[in-house]
């Protein structure tokens, strides 16, 4: 079992109190590297997550609002409590994932960036009077904030993706009833440490419930008093979100799957691209969104560039997470595993080759850990190709023109992040502008940021996280024209 002083409690929290299931049910937490249960958490009941969802409504305050300074000094007061607890709420991060402990680590940084952005950038949700006077009024906007909001999270960033919707829902004033991954919990109990002990906030404000999927999205779903859902997750959960709150026109934000295109042109620096691509790909053992999962390369420069990549890849460490200079921790789980194992299987068996890595009758069995895996000569037609491959493989597919590349990157009911190297800055310009993704690297691998805007175009979404856009999720304009 897991020891940690941020987590003495074990338990959702509601109205400002730790709450255990109010039925008694428990699951169970895995460390996804050793396979043991390191806790059991509380399953909770509907009832629970209805008196979350009251404990959030009593917390709301339309007529007085919090002020913006009160505001931000919530945002401030979780921002530094995550910085000081940065190792060992990186820790538990590393644990229940299984991301190298370093890069859990650094996900709680990325995560109180955003806290410290919506804390700096807080003014721009203040009241403005329109300098323009039609209908002979005096126009003044104000943002209000929309109510208590759902904020449902993925195991892929335990602490990251709550951190891009908390921090916008507390800038706005809305309180919310968070609901975590099944698979990672822990973490968020460790916020809820955090906030409990170190942030003056109104009972109510921030509420944890855990436990079954369907149980808490029903209540969020249906109860009139949650007027906004912000999920983060699988495409298809997303769709039933958006037909399960139609009936009462709730405001959704949605970040949904990827499948990013990496377009590697032939006048690249193949070094840099390579370097980037594996910095993109194997994060969080390429479990994220964001993690390129189709890579085109010129075909005059592919077997240079695999060469590379292999190069790099046979470098690769790949063990328990909190073992140091790991590379790559296991998979979340068996599905995962065997999703990435089939992916792999279909691909070589339809003509793609192996570049690097382990065919898969040699992965072995009773274990998470997949190897970093290269293949060539893949095509549309497979798996890995039309599906999110959410694992260490990196496909390879050949291509010769530039709008022949477009088009296929764009072959994708997705549109969340993609990547373009060339050194020629106009065909960057035009192969950015023809990718529909909310994102779209130039040279550069990196993902989103607290400072900018992130979220996916066509089935990849709705809204943004991060930047001003973000700030402006949990929020509703209301326009007071003042007459004389
Ligand atoms: P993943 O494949 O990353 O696990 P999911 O979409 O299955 O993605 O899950 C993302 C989050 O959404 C998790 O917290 C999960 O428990 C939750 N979830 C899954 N189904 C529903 C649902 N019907 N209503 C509300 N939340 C759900």
């Amino acid at each position: 079992m897991i020891e940690s002083p941020l987590l003495d409690k074990l338990t959702g929290y509601i109205g400002g109190r730790w709450s255990d299931s109010s039925e008694g049910n428990t699951f169970d937490v895995y460390n996804p590297a050793t396979g043991e249960v390191i806790a059991k958490v509380p399953s909770m009941s509907e009832a629970d997550v209805v008196a979350a969802v009251e404990a959030g409504k009593s917390a709301l305050r339309l007529t007085s609002p919090y002020t913006l300074e009160t505001r931000r000094t919530w945002l401030e007061g979780i921002r530094d409590a995550l910085r000081e607890h940065k190792e060992e709420v990186g820790r538990i991060l590393c644990m229940e994932h299984g991301k190298p402990l370093k890069e859990a680590q650094g996900e709680v940084d990325y995560a109180a960036g955003f806290f410290d952005y919506c804390s700096r950038h807080i003014q721009a949700l203040d009241a403005h009077t329109l300098t323009e006077k039609p209908k002979d009024c005096t126009w003044t906007v104000h943002y209000r904030p929309i109510g208590v909001a759902g904020l449902i999270t993925p195991w892929n960033f335990p602490i990251g993706m709550i951190a891009k919707k908390l921090s916008a829902a507390l800038a706005a004033g809305c309180p919310s009833v968070i609901k975590p991954a099944s698979e990672t919990p822990l973490t968020m109990v460790a916020l809820f440490r955090l906030m409990d002990k170190y942030v003056d906030m109104p009972d109510g404000m921030v509420n944890l419930v855990m436990g079954k999927a369907s149980v808490v999205g029903k209540v969020l779903c249906e109860s009139p008093d949650v007027p906004m859902l912000s999920f983060t997750g699988s495409t298809e959960v997303g769709r039933k979100l958006v037909v399960d709150t139609a009936e009462q026109v709730k405001k959704l934000a949605l970040e949904l799957g990827g499948n990013a295109p990496f377009i590697v042109f032939d006048d690249a620096d193949l070094d840099s691209a390579a370097d980037n691509l594996i910095a993109n790909k194997f994060r969080g053992g390429g479990q994220t969104c964001v993690c390129a999962n189709r890579i085109f390369v010129h075909e005059k420069v592919a077997d240079a560039f695999g060469e590379k990549l292999a190069a790099r890849v046979n470098k690769m460490t790949v063990g328990n997470g909190l073992t140091e200079d790991v590379d790559l921790g296991p998979l979340i789980n068996q599905a995962g595993f065997d999703k990435v194992k089939r992916h792999l299987e279909d691909a070589l068996a339809n003509g793609a080759s192996l570049v690097a890595g382990k065919k898969p009758e040699d992965l072995g069995d009773g274990h998470l850990f997949f190897p970093p895996t290269v293949i060539t000569g893949v095509t549309r037609d497979m798996c890995c190709y039309r599906e999110e491959t959410f694992g260490p493989l990196v496909p390879m597919a050949l291509f010769r023109r530039e709008e022949e590349v477009i088009d296929a990157g764009n072959d994708t009911e997705f549109g969340l992040a993609s990547y373009v190297f060339t050194n020629d800055a106009e065909r960057a310009q035009r192969v950015a502008a023809g990718l529909r993704f909310g994102h779209c690297g130039w040279n550069t691998g990196t993902g989103p940021t607290p400072e900018a805007p992130f979220g996916g175009m066509k089935a990849s979404g709705i809204g943004r996280e991060g930047g001003l856009e973000g700030l402006f999720e949990f929020v509703e304009a209301q326009a007071v024209p003042r007459g004389f």
